[in-house]
């Protein structure tokens, strides 16, 4: 079966991307859409959730020790939680470039972070650190049959091309 974060390197890459509840709240969901469809990313995958408790702890299972978990589950499983997954060449890496840092303190302007908050705490945004991260997460969020929507773009060719 075709991976589920496509195929690494290709126009078919595939991340998740999910504003996080204070960016639900703060009415911030059309920027961060914005910002990825102007880049030339399609969007494949789009829904609002107010994810368990389990399945926040299970997003964020590498941090389980850190001080900060129990306030992060509160905080995510709270929602709502507006997910999504984008396609496109590097988006993985590039989606991390255009998120900014996780200390939005440390996040350069111009990022997602760097121009709409200041705590780390309530850095309005996730997106996956690497292939097997958003193989993971993409799973997680959208890994019921049909909830991905393969579809092409048109005009894509003036996105996409090597030469
Ligand atoms: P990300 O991939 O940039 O989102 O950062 P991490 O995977 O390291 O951490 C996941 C999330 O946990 C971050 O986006 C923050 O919401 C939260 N977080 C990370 N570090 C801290 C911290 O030191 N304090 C608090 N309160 N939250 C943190
Ligand atoms: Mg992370």
């Amino acid at each position: 079966a075709k991976p589920l974060a496509g195929v690494k390197g290709t126009f078919s890459e595939r991340t998740f991307i999910a504003v996080k509840p204070d960016g639900v709240h703060r009415g911030l969901v059309g920027k961060v859409i914005q910002r990825f469809e102007e880049r030339g990313y399609k969007l494949v995958g789009l829904k609002q959730v107010v994810p368990s408790r389990d399945m926040t702890e299970e997003h964020y299972a590498d941090l389980k020790k850190k001080p900060f978990f129990k306030g992060l589950v509160d905080y995510m499983s709270q929602g709502p939680v507006v997910a999504m997954v984008w396609e496109g060449k590097d988006v993985i890496r590039q989606g991390r470039a255009m998120i900014g840092a996780t200390n939005p303190l440390e996040s350069a302007p111009g990022t997602i972070r760097g121009q709409y908050c200041i705590s780390v705490g309530r850095n309005i945004i996730h997106g996956s650190d690497s292939f097997e991260s958003a193989e993971k997460e993409i799973g997680l969020w959208f890994g019921k049959a049909g909830e991905l929507v393969d579809w092409t773009q048109s005009g894509a060719e003036w996105v996409q091309s090597d030469n």
